[in-house]
């Protein structure tokens, strides 16, 4: 196991590596090849040679080097032509007298300075030089190998895109739909602009906000767009940018960019893709399993709480599976705010298309709400390329301008290539969904004791849920009385029973319903006691906080009577949902035909159209 600190060793390992090999190698060039380059022109000679050519007249010039304990000399060779010879010191007293009377210069220095600085030169120096060019050579190829520009010599430096406050140039007005978000936001951008104003109160501001949604919906245009509307710069960095090869490395990313961030602030840090490094902490990395993820994690963790929230640094994350974060991380002070960023509705769809196709040269009367129509389901970035594509076929076609026709043919291009026809529904689809969400709901507002309903949706949802119905408690309690978990029933009941009632089938989008309700029906019967057995436990929960998982504790016949009662359970509420829609079935069409068309509704559109006198026409189109 590493310890948190390590990732300062790991940082500089393969630095010291380099270091060690180089200083080797010199110190082995130094001691057997330069010796061997620097004397090949100094030949050795004996020392009664070197007596003989004294006498002979032949040397010329004797320099004692005491360090090596040699005596280097020129002397004249058989050709007359001086060179440069060397022998060993040897204990001779009367050596001074006989230069002298030969008559040759001496000294206790080395013949010619230049080869001292030659010698310095090529011994350390260019070793030197060579081994520094050498590491940035290898380190560049490291770098591109591990698929970035990153210098290995750089490790643990983020190679966070830092881009400065003019350079975003996006403003709220370039993020079209998305208002909920952008009302969110807004805040930020307050307090990033006056900050005192927040300090003078006392109140803590925002550290992190986290932009929840789908791919392709703007969260990365949302983020710049705070930056951009408060003028400050843009640090952005992606989750998996920080998973490493090396243990720790991360964790000194993460680091550096918040060094950097400070040193910047006001600014925004953006992290995308967070659930990288952000995936809930399993324990499984005490075995070795994802150390480095954990590491980096309880970095980012430590550096949330340390920073000083006065300085004005905001660090948005986005992400698209917020329920695989690891809750540390949404503790308040945290990235405490969830944004969510849904794809965008009919009116969102339609102003995306429009702020796409002003950059690209239109035919007047082209209908943007057709095109915003056919593509229920479609993301910000979907709709772009639509525009896109149909400005590349209008080239293919050798026109200058985009006609309707190739909005239309891009709208098939962008969304088959995309594969992803289950995103987008058909009308017909749509209109079961429009349905079958109004069957929970008209059922729910019914019934006295159901909760309000806050908001219908038939846009598909990150969860992959077709539609969608928001029902909030009026207030939270805890204990639920039969008549509470009976009308929940019915009303998950509702929406099947809307699609039998008009369409005179059913689809599979029930699944998730009939899961709850059976749930929800097993529990009344064998734990809450709200069944025929009275208060006798038949099951029991094995796994109070994973999951809440139960296991038999009967006999099998009881079993057997269990299901039963199960069934007969659903079956009733089933029939309540029935005659209820029946009873209100042109409320039923009134409001899925709303619904249909604004893809949707809040809950007070909702109880105005279900309280208004049946003849009156609805808002809104
Ligand atoms: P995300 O970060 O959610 O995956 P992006 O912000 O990267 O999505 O969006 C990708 C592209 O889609 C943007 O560059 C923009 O062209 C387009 N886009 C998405 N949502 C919108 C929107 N609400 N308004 C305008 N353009 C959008």
């Amino acid at each position: 196991m590493f310890d948190n600190n390590d990732d300062h060793q790991a940082q500089r390992k393969p630095l010291m590596f380099y270091v060690l090999i180089a200083m080797t190698v010199i110190l082995l060039l130094n001691t057997f090849v330069f010796p061997m380059i620097m004397t090949r022109q100094v030949q050795v000679v004996g020392y009664s040679d070197f007596l003989t050519w004294i006498d002979q007249g032949k040397v010329k010039e004797v320099s004692l080097s005491q360090q090596s304990d040699q005596i280097i000399f020129v002397a004249a060779d058989d050709q007359g032509q001086e060179q440069l010879y060397k022998t060993a010191v040897f204990p001779d007293d009367g050596l001074i007298t006989r230069l002298q009377q030969a008559e040759v210069r001496f000294s206790a220095e080395i013949p010619t300075q230049n080869n001292v600085l030659l010698s310095f030169l090529i011994s350390w120096i260019i070793p030197i030089l060579i081994f520094v060019a050498l590491g940035r050579v290898l380190s560049n190829q490291l770098g591109k190998r591990m698929g970035g520009g990153m210098n290995a010599l750089s490790f643990g430096k983020a190679n966070a895109k830092i881009v400065a406050d003019k350079e975003t140039g996006v403003t709220f007005a370039d993020v079209a739909g998305e208002e909920e978000a952008k009302d969110a936001l807004k805040e930020i951008v307050d307090f990033l602009e006056h900050p005192d104003k927040y300090a003078g109160i006392g109140a803590k501001l925002p550290k992190g906000a986290l932009l929840v949604g789908p791919p392709g919906t703007g969260k990365t245009m949302l983020a710049k767009a705070v930056a951009g509307e408060a003028k400050v710069p843009f640090f952005s960095i992606s989750g998996s940018e920080f998973v490493e090869m090396f243990v720790g490395m991360g964790a000194a990313k993460v680091r550096d960019l918040f060094k950097q961030a400070n040193e910047k602030a006001p600014c925004i840090v953006f992290i995308d893709e967070i659930d990288t490094i952000g995936k809930k902490r399993d324990g499984a990395g005490a075995i070795g399993g994802n150390d480095e993820r954990e590491q980096t994690l309880n970095q980012l963790l430590t550096e949330m709480d340390g920073f000083d929230g006065k300085k004005g640094v905001v660090i948005l994350a986005a992400t698209n599976r917020p329920e695989s974060l690891d809750p540390a991380l949404l503790r308040p002070g945290r990235f405490d705010r969830r944004i969510p960023v849904e794809l965008p509705d009919l009116q969102g769809r339609e102003a995306i298309l429009r702020v796409h196709a002003r950059n690209v040269r239109c035919e007047s009367g082209i209908d943007l709400k057709e095109i915003a129509r056919a593509t229920s389901g479609a993301s910000g970035a979907e709709l772009a390329n639509i525009i896109n594509e149909a400005a590349l076929r209008a080239v293919r076609l050798g026109r200058s301008e985009v006609n309707q026709t190739d909005l239309m043919e891009s709208v098939e291009t962008v969304i088959a290539g995309y594969q992803r026809k289950n995103a987008v529904m058909s009308e017909s689809e749509k209109r079961i969904v429009s349905y079958h969400e109004i069957g929970h709901a008209l059922v729910a507002a019914m019934q006295t004791h159901s909760a309000p309903v806050t908001k219908i949706t038939i846009i598909p949802r990150t969860s992959g849920a077709l539609g969608y119905t928001m029902q909030v408690d009026e207030d939270e309690h805890y204990l639920m009385s039969r008549e509470e978990l009976t009308n929940k029933i019915v009303t998950l009941t509702g929406g099947q029973a809307a699609e039998e009632l008009i369409f005179h089938s059913i689809t599979t989008g029930a699944s998730n319903d009939i899961e709850k309700a059976t749930k929800l029906a097993r529990g009344m019967i064998t734990r809450y006691g709200m069944g025929d057995f009275g208060m006798v436990a038949m099951e029991t929960v094995t796994n109070q906080y994973l999951g809440g998982d139960t296991a038999l504790a009967c006999s099998s016949a009881y079993s057997e009577k269990i299901d039963d009662q199960v069934v007969a359970l659903v079956a009733e509420a089933r029939k309540k949902a029935d005659s209820i829609l029946r009873e209100n079935e042109s409320k039923l069409h009134e409001l899925a035909d709303y619904l249909l068309k604004q893809e949707t509704i809040t809950g007070e559109e909702f109880m105005r159209i279900l309280n208004a006198p049946p003849a009156e026409k609805t808002e809104g189109e």
